[in-house]
């Protein structure tokens, strides 16, 4: 008997342990630890904040994960041991032959003075209600949308909050009563999408009299004002993108190294330590053009599709599968009722290329439908 041990049951941890399921019989164990009872994806904190549906209909039980032959344990991983392949949970180690760490990116709030206290974290599924409620006593004034640290998960989120809010505020006949403005500290409003694409967004967000301002690193933030290192922003609603970072246990494993993040081989997300992959957001993989490839629930799935393909090949005996190709893909949502499709080839040299489709209501219907069949697929019909 072999087994797979997998941490963190986000995007990237389910897909491995479903799709290693698919591959391999019942004489392969796969364990899968995540300490969250639910799972939800984060598109559902935007549209929880601005009504479209609750963030209770977007999550499901991970026990259900149960139904592919995957044996979920509901705890706190409390230390990783990757030269072992070892990890602790509440009271208990478990060993493996293989390991997948996805443990994904916190959301730090505390490494910027006052935004904690000053600012809604919208990264936070738990701070979602209380901008909720303060959204609706809201009948016009100024929002601010800060990206406070990078990288941070889901790179064009803050500039599709804008424009759900935007339409929202419309819906609520207080839009012309509103400004909103975005404010990044990165040189363009969405770098892996260069100029070209940041360009295209500039226009997107003007169009709905959006401002935005890049190049502007958050000092602190003030009970209604952002503190720039060269300026401020008054506001009466303040939504900060906190910096992220990877959970405390995953630092204190070494997986690290010197850095902020575990650096892995681009085409096996393999780690420095034998058997012992990383997926998702708590990796870092350097693009030609020196960026990090964006945090995004879709890369880490893409990912874990092909750990889950490599780890059945190497228990069969069987030749390794194709490389991690860096392709992925994501739709921003630009309203309530519109998205558009962008496309990358992450990997490709120079740089990576990137294109961005139509703005149509069909995109936006496809995201829907990302979330409602992945949902299908790993958890089954009904919410549980
Ligand atoms: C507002 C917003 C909108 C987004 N929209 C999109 C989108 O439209 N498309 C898209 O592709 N991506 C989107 N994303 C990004 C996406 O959510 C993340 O990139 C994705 O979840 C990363 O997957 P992951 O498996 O690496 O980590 P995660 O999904 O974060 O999973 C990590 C898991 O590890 C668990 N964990 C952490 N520490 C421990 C511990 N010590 N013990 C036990 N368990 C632990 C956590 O509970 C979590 O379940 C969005 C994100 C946000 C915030």
């Amino acid at each position: 008997m072999t087994r797979t041990l997998v941490l963190g049951a986000g995007f990237g941890g389910i897909t491995v342990a479903t799709e290693l399921r698919r591959r391999l019989g019942d004489d392969h164990e796969i364990v899968l630890v995540d300490r969250r009872e639910r799972f939800a994806m984060g598109l559902r904190k935007l549209w929880a904040l601005v009504g479209m549906g609750s963030y209770e209909e977007g999550s499901r039980p991970r026990e259900r994960l149960g139904r592919h032959g995957v044996q979920f344990l509901q705890r706190p991983v409390t230390s990783i041991d990757p030269a072992h392949r070892r990890a602790a949970t509440d009271g208990e180690t478990l060993e493996a032959d293989y390991l997948v760490v996805a443990l994904g990116a916190e959301p730090r709030p505390d490494l910027v003075p006052g935004l904690a206290q000053h600012a809604h974290n919208v990264w936070d599924e738990r701070a979602v209600p209380g901008l909720a409620t303060a959204l609706a006593r809201f009948t016009g004034g100024r929002i601010a949308i800060v990206i406070a640290g990078v990288p941070y998960t889901c790179p064009p989120a803050p500039y599709e909050c804008a424009m759900l809010l935007d339409d929202h505020l419309r819906e609520r006949g207080v839009r012309d009563k509103t400004e909103i403005t975005v404010a990044t500290m990165q040189p363009m409003l969405l770098p892996n999408a260069g100029k070209e694409g940041s360009a295209w967004l500039a226009e997107q967000l003007s169009a709905r009299g959006i401002a935005f301002h890049v190049k502007r690193t958050v000092d602190r933030v003030e009970p209604g004002r952002v503190v720039f290192t060269d300026g401020d922003l008054v506001a009466d609603l303040i939504i900060g993108v906190p910096p992220h970072r990877v959970p405390a246990v995953v630092k204190a494993s070494g997986l690290t190294g010197d850095g902020e993040w575990i650096a892995v081989d681009p085409a096996t997300l393999e780690t420095d330590y034998e058997n012992v992959f990383a997926i998702g957001d708590v990796t870092k993989i350097t693009l030609a053009n020196g960026l990090p490839l964006p945090k995004a629930g879709v890369m880490a799935e893409l990912e874990g599709q092909r750990v889950a393909a490599a780890i059945a090949a190497d228990v069969r005996g069987e030749a390794p599968p194709a490389s991690f190709d860096g392709r992925g893909y994501c739709f921003i949502e630009m309203g309530k009722t519109k998205a558009t499709l962008i496309e990358g080839d992450f990997f490709a040299t120079p740089e990576p290329r990137v294109a961005l489709k139509d703005v149509s209501a069909e995109h936006a219907e496809e995201k829907h439908r990302f979330e409602a069949e992945r949902l299908e697929r790993w958890f089954g019909s009904g919410r549980g």
